[in-house]
Order: structure tokens, then sequence, then C-alpha cells
């Protein structure tokens, strides 16, 4: 996950096999929603710029926050898929002893921290993200977006995301979001999540 990229903009391969998160997220999902949709939007935004210098001459990150809707839309749908993709692993590790101090000092518990996260999935309407970021006095906050929005990299380092587009779970749970979310907190990548926080 490189917020610093610039166009022409590349998908990036899944770290992982694609049928290594069975049962968890199947093959069939994690295909539709790699190749599919998280490709699409790296073909869209680069169609929407392909013709302007000044955009291709912005990072990723900017603009997910620009206020043209096309292209911020699609730079946040670029962006927050591979963050997403990045925060799963088929190798799951418990968090390590500094992430849980961390949790410890901005939930009261790690235990408190992942029942936060998970319940603020769960109460999502309609199309968006959550996200555990680090604020910059180096707490970790519990976030929610709209659709493809992003997180403000000016006040947040983002730790990882969830996503809680339907097509991240429909085919394979369909209205079942909880048993998705819990699938989602049994493969996050601690590890990955770790390594992006400022305050180490
Ligand atoms: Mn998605």
């Amino acid at each position: 996950m490189d917020p610093d990229k610039y166009y022409p903009f590349k998908a990036a391969p899944l770290a992982y096999d694609i049928k290594a998160l069975c049962p968890d997220i199947s093959e069939y999902t994690m295909y539709f929603h790699h190749d599919k949709h998280y490709c699409g939007y790296v073909d869209k935004l680069n169609g929407l710029i392909k013709n302007s210098p000044l955009m291709q001459n912005i990072p990723l990150e900017g603009l997910a926050m620009l206020d043209d809707d096309d292209i911020r839309k699609n730079a946040g749908g670029v962006y927050n898929h591979e963050m997403y993709f990045s925060s799963l692993t088929p190798q799951y590790r418990e968090p390590s002893a500094k992430m849980i101090k961390k949790m410890n000092e901005s939930f009261g518990s790690a235990e408190k921290m992942m029942s936060s996260l998970a319940g603020a999935a769960m109460d999502i309407t309609g199309s968006g993200w959550v996200w555990l970021a680090e604020n910059r006095n180096g707490r970790l906050e519990i976030l929610v977006t709209k659709d493809q929005d992003i997180i403000d990299p000016d006040k947040y380092s983002p730790l990882l995301n969830i996503d809680l587009w339907e097509h991240a779970y429909y085919l394979d749970r369909q209205n079942r979001r909880n048993e998705y979310i819990q699938a989602v907190m049994n493969s996050i990548n601690w590890i990955g999540a770790e390594n992006r926080m400022k305050d180490i």
C-alpha cells in the first residue's frame, strides 16, 4: 500500500493466494473483489486523468481528497482496496505486546478495541469503510467513512480498514454481515497494521 504513488496506476497483486483466506472469504468473492471491483477502479482512475498532466502530478492520496466527484471516488476506490487487501492475511498472528499496549491506552483493553471495531462495522448503513487509525497524538481511533472516502491523511495514519460494501461479503454470506466481520477479525494482518504506526 503506497499512498504516494502516481499515474499511471497499476493494480497491486494480492500478497497471498486468491484461495488463501478460504473458507473465511471465498476464492469467488476474492476474484470479483480484487480482479473486477478493485482493478476496475484502477482502470477508471487512469482513464479519467489520462489527458490531465495536472492530475497526473497529484499522488493517489491527494486525488482521493479532491472535490471532483469522479476522480475522488475512483482514487478512493484504489486507495481503500489496497489498504483492505493488505489488512488481511492467511497467517493470522495476535497483535504484538506493543500493539496491545497501544490498544490498552486508547480503549482500556484489546478486547474493547476489537469489539468497538466489529461494532462499528455492524453499525454502518449503506456502503462504507471502518478504519483503525492512529491520530497525531499517537492514540488509536476507530473511524467510519462513506462510499469511497478515505480518512484525512493530515490527521490520521490509517493502520487497517474493513470493506463494508455488500460486494465484500454478499456472495459468501448474503445478509449475514456479522459472519463476514468475524471472518475479517480472524484474518487481520496485525503485523502490517503495526508497521504503519508512526508513533513507535
Ligand atoms: Mn470493495
